[in-house]
C-alpha cells in the first residue's frame, strides 16, 4: 500500500498556497486544511464580538471566549470544495472580505489563539493523508511533516492576481491598496514574536513568480514520487 503523507505547504499571502494545496489533496485525494481560513473564522468572530476597536484589541475577552469558538470545514458537492463553518455557520465568504484580511495578522499574534489552532489543526490531522497550508505549518504544527514547501512569488506579481481574483468576483479595489495590505501582512507575519513566517530549514523553496499552476503541479508530482520512492 502506498505510504500517505503529510504535506506541509508555507508562505507568504496570496502565493497561490491554498489553489495549489487544493489540487494537490485532489489528485491525491488526500484532506486539504486551510489554516488560515482558521485564522480568519476567529477574526471575524471577534470582529462581530468588538473585540477589536479602533482604540486596540480586547485580548482578555478574546481569549476567554476562545472555547466558544468552533471550525469545521464542510463539504458542499456543488461546488465540489470545502467551505468554512464558524459555529455551524457558513463564514466561506465572509472570512475573504477585505475588514477581514486587514485585521488577521493582528489576531493570529495572540498566543493563546495559536494554541488552540494548532490543537484543532493536530486533532483534524490524526490519519495521515492531509496537506495543509499556512504560516507555521512545517516549523510548528507538523516539524516532522514528509515534504514540506515553502512559497513565495514577487510582491506585484502577487498582488495583480490577487487584484484579478477580487475583479472576478465583481470586487473592484484599488491595486495600490491591495500592494499596502499584502506587504503588511509579509511584515506582520514575519516579525511577530510567536512562530513568526520563516522556512523551515528543510523546506523546499518553490518560487513561483513565472509559473502556472499545471507547472507546479507537474513539479510537486517529481518530489511526491521521489518520496513515496525512497521510503
Ligand atoms: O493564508 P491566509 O492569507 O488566508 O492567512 C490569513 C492570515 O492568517 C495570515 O496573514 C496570517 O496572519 C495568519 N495565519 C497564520 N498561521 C497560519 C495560517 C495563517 O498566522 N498557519
Amino acid at each position: 500500500m502506498e505510504k500517505r503523507l503529510i504535506i506541509a505547504i508555507d508562505g507568504y499571502s496570496s502565493c497561490g498556497k491554498s489553489t495549489f494545496a487544493r489540487l494537490i489533496a485532489k489528485e491525491l485525494r488526500y484532506i486539504f486544511i486551510d489554516s488560515g481560513a482558521m485564522y480568519r473564522a476567529v477574526t471575524l468572530f471577534c470582529m462581530r464580538r468588538k473585540f477589536i476597536t479602533i482604540n486596540g484589541l480586547n485580548t482578555m475577552g478574546i481569549i476567554s471566549e476562545l472555547k466558544d469558538i468552533h471550525i469545521d470545514f464542510v463539504f458542499n458537492p456543488e461546488i465540489n470544495e470545502y467551505e468554512t463553518f464558524l459555529n455551524s455557520e457558513n463564514v466561506e465568504k465572509e472570512i475573504r472580505s477585505m475588514d477581514v484580511t486587514a485585521q488577521v495578522s493582528r489576531i493570529s499574534q495572540i498566543p493563546e489563539v495559536r494554541a488552540s489552532m494548532v490543537e484543532m489543526q493536530r486533532q483534524i490531522s490524526v490519519s495521515k493523508g492531509i496537506v495543509m497550508d499556512g504560516r507555521d505549518i512545517g516549523t510548528v504544527v507538523f516539524p516532522d511533516a514528509d515534504i514540506k514547501i515553502f512559497m513565495t512569488a514577487s510582491v506585484d506579481i502577487r498582488a495583480k492576481r490577487r487584484h484579478n481574483e477580487l475583479k472576478n468576483k465583481g470586487i473592484n479595489i484599488d491595486f495600490e491598496e491591495i500592494k499596502r495590505t499584502i506587504i503588511a501582512r509579509d511584515i506582520a507575519d514575519e516579525n511577530r514574536d510567536i512562530s513568526p513566517l520563516r522556512r523551515a530549514d528543510d523546506a523546499i523553496v518553490l518560487d513561483n513568480s513565472r509559473m502556472t499552476v499545471e507547472e507546479q503541479m507537474l513539479w510537486i508530482k517529481e518530489i511526491i514520487d521521489k518520496k513515496r520512492n525512497d521510503s
